[in-house]
C-alpha cells in the first residue's frame, strides 16, 4: 500500500480485503503487486530469522535484573501500557492480528443485530405496499462500477465518451451534483441498497431492498459481473443474495480476469421476458473497474493520443486512454439495455448510478479508488434516471437537477420513485420528493464534503 499509493494499511482497506471476492483481490495483485512488492515484503520478515536471538536477548536482561518472579505480571503490565497507548493514538488500527480479532467481535454482533429487526419486521409484515399493483411494473437498476461523472461527456467532460447518453439526453434527468458514502464497492452499496447511512452504518444489515421488494409483490434479479463476495453474512452479499433470481458471471477468473458487460445482456433479456407483472432488476456492471483494459472489446479502444492531464507520463496517458475507453463502453452497454427495456409496455424507469467514483491522474498522481487516499473524483458519481411514457410518478414527485445527494439514503429514493409504500421510507432521503430535505454530506471521519476538497 505504501510503495503503490504512499499510504499504510488501515481499517478501511482490511474491510474491503475481507467483505470482497476473489476476482477483486486477484485483480487488485495483478495491478498492483509486482516483484518490487514482493522484495520489499520479504525484507519484513527477516528479523523472524533472528528471532530466537531476540527472544534470549530480551529474557537475558529480565534475568540481570532479578525480576524472574514478577515476570508475567511484569509483561502483563508493559503489555497492557503499549496497548492502550496504541489504542489511544489509534495505531492500533493498522495491526494486522488486532484487526482480524476486532472484525470476527463486529461480525458477531451483526447477527445479532440482524436477528432482532427480523423479527421486528416479520411482525409488521402486512404493511408493505405496492401503490402500483394494478399495473405491469418492470424496473431496471443499473449499477456502473467505478464510474466518476468527472470522465462523462454528458457531465462535461471533454472527450466523447458517453456518446449514446448525449443523443438522449433530452429524455433523460441528470442530477448533477450525486456523491457515493464510500469509494468502495462494498461500503458504498452496502449502504445505497439497505437502510444503512452514514448516520447510522448498523442498518447495512437492515432490510436489503431486494426483501424489501420481495415482500411488496416483486419478482427481484440480481445479474452481476462480479463475484459473489466471500462473506456470505456481509451487507452487500445479503442484498444480493436475497433477489429470487441470481446471476454472478465469475468465469472470467480463470480467463485472465478478461469481463466484458456485454456478457450479461442476454441474462437481462431473459429477466424482461419473464411474465411476472411486478419486476426489479438490479444490473451490476463491471464497468471501469480496474484493469480498465480488461473492461472492453477491441473495437472500443478508441481513444489513443495523448490526453488532458497535469501529470505528464506514458503510464498516465495509457491509464486515462484505457479508464475513458471503458466509460464509454459502459455507455454502449447502457443504451443496449434501454432499447430492450423500450421494447416493454409497462410502468417503467431505468436508473443508472455507480457505486463509486474513480482518480485517473486527474486531480492526484495515482489511479484507483481508496478510501485512504480520497480524492473528489473518487465520490462524485453519475445518477441519471430515464422514465417511460406509461410511467407513474409519485404524487409528490419533483425534479431538481442540482439537488445534492449521497447515495447512502439511495434505498429510500428507489423505494419511492418505485411506488412502494412502508413504514421504513422516509421520503425527506428521497431525491425525488418534493418533501426532500438538504443534509450535510459527510464523508470519511465526519468529513463535510462541500468543503473538504477545497
Ligand atoms: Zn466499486
Amino acid at each position: 500500500m505504501y510503495l503503490n499509493f504512499k499510504i499504510h494499511f488501515g481499517p478501511s482497506s482490511f474491510f474491503v480485503l475481507i467483505n470482497t471476492n476473489p476476482d477483486e483481490l486477484s485483480e487488485f495483485s495483478n495491478e498492483f503487486i509486482g516483484a518490487r512488492e514482493l522484495v520489499v515484503t520479504l525484507l519484513f520478515f527477516i528479523p523472524l530469522l533472528r528471532l530466537n536471538s531476540i527472544t534470549s536477548a530480551i529474557l537475558n536482561v529480565t534475568y540481570k535484573f532479578k525480576f524472574v518472579t514478577y515476570k508475567f505480571l511484569k509483561l502483563g503490565a508493559c503489555t497492557l501500557l503499549f496497548l492502550t497507548v496504541f489504542k489511544f493514538t489509534r495505531i492500533i488500527d493498522h495491526n494486522l492480528p488486532y484487526l482480524i480479532c476486532r472484525s470476527f467481535i463486529l461480525n458477531h454482533k451483526d447477527k445479532k443485530f440482524v436477528e432482532d429487526f427480523n423479527s421486528q419486521i416479520e411482525t409488521n409484515n402486512n404493511s408493505f405496499k405496492n401503490k402500483n399493483n394494478n399495473l405491469n411494473n418492470t424496473f431496471v437498476v443499473v449499477i456502473g462500477e467505478s464510474v466518476t461523472s468527472s470522465h462523462m461527456q454528458l457531465y462535461g467532460y471533454y472527450r466523447n465518451t458517453t456518446p449514446f447518453f448525449q443523443k438522449i439526453k433530452d429524455s433523460l434527468s441528470i442530477y448533477e451534483d450525486v456523491i457515493s458514502p464510500n469509494t468502495s464497492t462494498f461500503h458504498s452499496l452496502s449502504k445505497a441498497l439497505t437502510l444503512g447511512n452514514y448516520e447510522d452504518p448498523k442498518k447495512v444489515l437492515a432490510l436489503p431492498i431486494t426483501t424489501l421488494f420481495n415482500k411488496s409483490g416483486f419478482k427481484t434479479f440480481w445479474i452481476s459481473n462480479h463475484s459473489p463476495a466471500f462473506n456470505p453474512g456481509s451487507a452487500l452479499a445479503r442484498v444480493s443474495g436475497q433477489a429470487q433470481l441470481k446471476f454472478f458471471n465469475s468465469k472470467a477468473v480463470v480467463m485472465g480476469n478478461l469481463k466484458h458487460d456485454g456478457e450479461l445482456l442476454d441474462k437481462v433479456d431473459e429477466a424482461l421476458k419473464d411474465d411476472f407483472s411486478h419486476k426489479i432488476i438490479f444490473l451490476h456492471l463491471i464497468g471501469a473497474h480496474f484493469s480498465y483494459e480488461n473492461r472492453y472489446p477491441e473495437e472500443f479502444n478508441v481513444f489513443s493520443d495523448k490526453p488532458k492531464t497535469k501529470f505528464k507520463d506514458e503510464m498516465a496517458y495509457q491509464k486515462i486512454n484505457q479508464y475513458d475507453n471503458a466509460v464509454r463502453y459502459s455507455d454502449f452497454i447502457l443504451n443496449k439495455v434501454l432499447q430492450k427495456l423500450k421494447t416493454e409496455k409497462a410502468n417503467s424507469y431505468l436508473m443508472y448510478f455507480s457505486d463509486h467514483g474513480e482518480e485517473v491522474f486527474q486531480d492526484e498522481d495515482f489511479y484507483g479508488h481508496l478510501e485512504d487516499k480520497p480524492t473528489k473524483n473518487t465520490f462524485k458519481i453519475p445518477f441519471i434516471m430515464w422514465y417511460s411514457n406509461h410511467f407513474k410518478y409519485p404524487k409528490d414527485y419533483s425534479y431538481k437537477k442540482k439537488r445534492k445527494y449521497m447515495t447512502d439514503d439511495l434505498w429510500h429514493s428507489i423505494v419511492h420513485i418505485s411506488g412502494l409504500k412502508n413504514s421504513f421510507l422516509d421520503k425527506r432521503r428521497s431525491i425525488f420528493s418534493s418533501e426532500f430535505v438538504n443534509r450535510k454530506r459527510l464523508i470519511l471521519e465526519g468529513e463535510n464534503y462541500e468543503t473538504f476538497f477545497e
